[in-house]
């Protein structure tokens, strides 16, 4: 197939693509067609997708994290979503379910999404750094979020949200490399590899102090701004 017809149809796809996330055009970089292959199976050029992600995280036992766990927590969502939530790690609801933030936080980062016209039931995916729940939910350590972070990078690189906002520091961290608190990363768009990322508080941090209310509220408009398309 000619280059020039293979660019119309990527361009058709784009536009469907923005219909399915929810209406809103967004920029894309085009790419060469003189050197694209597309794989004949219809998966990515990879041959990468959630669910073989997933099944590696429920067998994975490339860090200590894998010992103590009941269940692995790879994330949740559709698979074209607007946008993404990353968080720390599975606590102990999470990891008896394995879903993530189906917890106290969790019931609350629901509302949070809720009241932007975000749900992990159709537009947003819910994921987070480690997959494996550490023990008495202490931070995860260096090395175990060193042995983990390949998955959310492909998690990311398939779902190609609009923006990802991540919640607390652990998360922030391991997506900006950044070693700073919340309250010095919220406020500003940051970048991951192109795409949009806002910093917020954990719905955790919100349960322990209400004063971080205001500001994650803040955070959460200027995000929904960003992601939904004006009605
Ligand atoms: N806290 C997190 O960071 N992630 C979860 O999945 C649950 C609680
Ligand atoms: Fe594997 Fe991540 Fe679980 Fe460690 S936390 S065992 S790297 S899935």
């Amino acid at each position: 197939m000619p280059a020039e017809e293979r660019r119309e149809i990527w361009e058709s796809l784009g536009v469907i693509e923005d219909w399915l996330r929810g209406g809103a055009r967004r920029e894309r970089a085009i790419p060469d067609f003189s050197v694209a292959v597309l794989a004949e199976d219809g998966e990515t050029r990879s041959g990468d997708s959630l669910e073989t992600i997933a099944r590696e995280v429920e067998n994975c036992r490339a860090c200590r994290l894998c010992e103590r766990r009941m269940r692995a927590v790879p994330g949740q969502g559709p698979p074209l979503p607007l946008a993404m939530v990353v968080g720390e790690g599975p606590g102990a609801e999470e990891d008896a379910q394995g879903l993530p933030f189906v917890g106290p936080a969790g019931r609350l980062l629901d509302k949070m999404l809720a009241s932007i016209g975000l749900s992990r039931d159709s537009n947003c995916f819910i994921a987070n750094v480690v997959k494996c729940r550490p023990p008495n939910n202490r931070d995860p350590a260096p090395d175990e979020r060193a042995a983990c972070i390949g998955y959310l990078r492909r998690q990311i690189a398939l779902l190609r949200p609009k923006a990802i906002l991540c919640v607390g520091r652990i998360a922030a961290g391991a997506l900006l490399g950044a070693d700073e608190g919340v309250g010095r990363l919220r406020g500003t768009w940051r970048d991951f590899e192109g795409t949009p990322l806002l910093v917020t508080y954990h719905p955790s941090a919100l349960l322990r102090d209400e004063a971080y209310k205001r500001p994650a509220w803040e955070d959460l408009k200027a995000f929904r701004e960003r992601v939904l398309p004006p009605s």
